[in-house]
């Protein structure tokens, strides 16, 4: 039999990862219809940032909380890409990031939950 958490789980995680993708093109396509691809690609590659994965041991940690943890997810980078977003040259990519740390976030409101639970 299967655990049923460990489903909810597998079920957080390729949410997780589908809204990366559909997350980004909702935007790109409700605000960049013009020039969609584009600004499609912009976002996506934003999912670079995950790359600061890399500092921590281990690598990837699938109940680990992201934001806040990472140097690139903690509050001050956050703040940063908050302020980015004023400026247009830098507005879809800090748009990027902060769709990937609002997610990230979700994530880690949904983790906390199911400890929750399961405690
Ligand atoms: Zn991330």
């Amino acid at each position: 039999m299967r655990d049923p958490l460990n489903a909810q789980e597998m079920l957080r995680q390729n949410l997780h990862l589908v809204l990366h993708v559909l997350v980004p093109a909702a935007v790109a396509a409700a605000f960049y219809r013009d020039r969609f691809v584009r600004a499609f690609l912009v976002l996506v590659a934003t999912m670079l940032v995950d790359l600061d994965h890399l500092l921590a041991d281990p690598v990837y940690d699938p109940g680990r909380c992201s934001i806040g943890f990472h140097p690139l997810h903690s509050v001050p980078a956050i703040g940063a890409y908050a302020i980015a977003a004023l400026w247009p040259r830098l507005r879809l990519i800090a748009i990027g990031l902060l769709i990937h740390m609002a997610l990230d976030g979700v994530d880690c409101v949904w983790m906390a939950n199911e400890s929750s639970q399961s405690n």
